[in-house]
């Protein structure tokens, strides 16, 4: 198995594993489908959401296919900035932005802030103020959509924490639209992540048009709407969730009217499956049932499994013909350490190389050091060239910054 053209064994043996491997050619393919998808919405700018994969090379590929950033914290926006990305086209998310955050993104001239209370709006009117600026922003909108994913990666329903609820939102904008430090000027949805199914999407959006609609009436001036992110990508084969080419024409279709510049944040589609997990089983230990497959990746480096119950194929980089029923785990002292139960795999032994696929998104940027486990490295493909983009930080870095107090020594 190769990464392009790179042996997967050659990056495992030079690097070690665990170790995440993405492909340029594959990250640039999807920022052009996607793109190529909004053919028909005239004007735009696409925001890769960082959260998804904040590796700064990543960034760089993206940044060069001339997409944006949407970040959720000043880290984010660092990187995003340090990638080369326009500052103009940072977009900054996130319920809790702090003081401090607030004034990092108007210091650095960011292009949106989207605000998700009418407190924090205050709070970036003031801050604007005192600091002589003005904040570009979008206020964002909680529609009461449910969007049909896992529990933990819905955020439009009423209950959850984001944006402010549909129906307060016209109040609420006529209140911050009269601020001085705020330029409020469109709104913004974002349901959820990983979504099957565009109804959920086409129903928010249309919310949003009608609540554009009334806010024009009401003598509010909208130049921009934020669409968000949230288009799934295949874990699993037959899984077929819509494609950026219907995705854009149902966008093309509900906002044809609405006259504003669209602003889209997608990240999992565009990362996802541009990057595996590379992992070398420890040992295949006897069980009840099943063997159980132990690899030395672990829910610390891809918490996915561990957190939503998540599905990533597992196949082994050179397989030998036959197959095996196992369990799939990792070394840590957690049962929620599995990867999957009762799974078909390729036949595995100690000592060989399998990758979790789909591990471009969502993957190293939630790793931890659980266990003491250090940081997993990450590695690009180019062609037939790799680099490492990222260094395994060992458990005896991270133990360095900690310190027992002299008055227990
Ligand atoms: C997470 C997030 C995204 C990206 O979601 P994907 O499902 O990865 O496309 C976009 N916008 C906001 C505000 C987010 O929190």
């Amino acid at each position: 198995m190769h990464a392009e053209d790179v042996p997967l064994p050659l990056i495992a043996q030079e690097v070690g594993t665990p170790v995440y491997v993405y492909s340029r050619a594959t990250l640039e393919r999807h920022a052009q489908v996607f793109r190529d998808g909004l053919n028909d919405v005239p004007d735009k700018l696409i925001a890769f959401a960082v959260k998804a994969n904040p590796n700064l090379a990543v960034l760089k590929v993206l940044q060069s296919q001339g997409y944006g950033a949407d970040v959720v914290s000043v880290g984010e926006m660092r990187r995003a900035l340090a990638a080369g990305i326009a500052p103009e086209k940072v977009v900054f998310s996130g319920v809790g932005k702090t003081r401090a955050e607030l004034i990092a993104g108007l210091e650095a001239g960011i292009g949106q802030f989207n605000i998700e209370s009418e407190e924090e709006g205050l709070e970036l009117a003031e801050v604007a103020r005192e600091l002589g600026l003005e904040a570009q922003c979008t206020l964002r909108i909680n529609p009461d959509v449910d969007a049909g994913t896992h529990d933990k990666i819905s955020t439009g329903k009423a209950d959850n924490k984001f944006g402010v609820p549909i129906s307060q939102a016209g109040q609420i904008f006529g209140k911050l639209a009269s601020e001085g430090g705020v330029n409020l000027r469109g709104v913004a949805v974002h349901i959820g992540s990983q979504l099957g199914d565009l109804a959920p999407l086409e129903n928010a959006f249309n919310k949003l048009g009608e609540l554009v609609s009334a806010l024009r009436g009401a003598g509010h001036t909208i130049t921009h709407v934020d669409l968000g992110g949230g288009l799934g990508v295949p874990y699993k084969q037959g899984e077929t969730p819509p494609s950026p080419a219907e995705y854009g024409a149902m966008v093309a279709r509900v906002t044809a009217d609405w006259g504003v510049k669209l602003i889209f944040e997608p990240g999992r589609v565009i990362a996802g499956n541009a990057g595996v997990l590379l992992t070398r089983v420890v040992r295949v230990k006897r069980g009840v049932k099943d063997p159980f497959v132990i690899v030395d990746a672990a829910m610390n480096d891809l918490a996915r499994p561990a957190l939503y119950g998540a599905y990533h194929d597992f196949t082994a980089v050179e397989p030998n013909g036959r197959d095996m029923t196992a369990n799939i785990v990792g070394p840590i002292c957690e049962t929620g350490d599995t990867f999957a139960m009762g799974r078909l795999c390729d036949h595995l032994e100690a000592g060989d190389l399998a990758v979790f696929r789909t591990a471009g998104a969502y993957g190293a940027t939630m790793a931890s050091s659980y266990n003491s486990r250090g940081f997993v490295a990450e590695v690009l493909v180019d062609g037939d060239k790799y680099a490492v983009v990222a260094d395994r930080i060992d458990a005896g870095a991270i133990m360095d910054a900690e310190r027992v107090p002299e008055w227990l020594a």
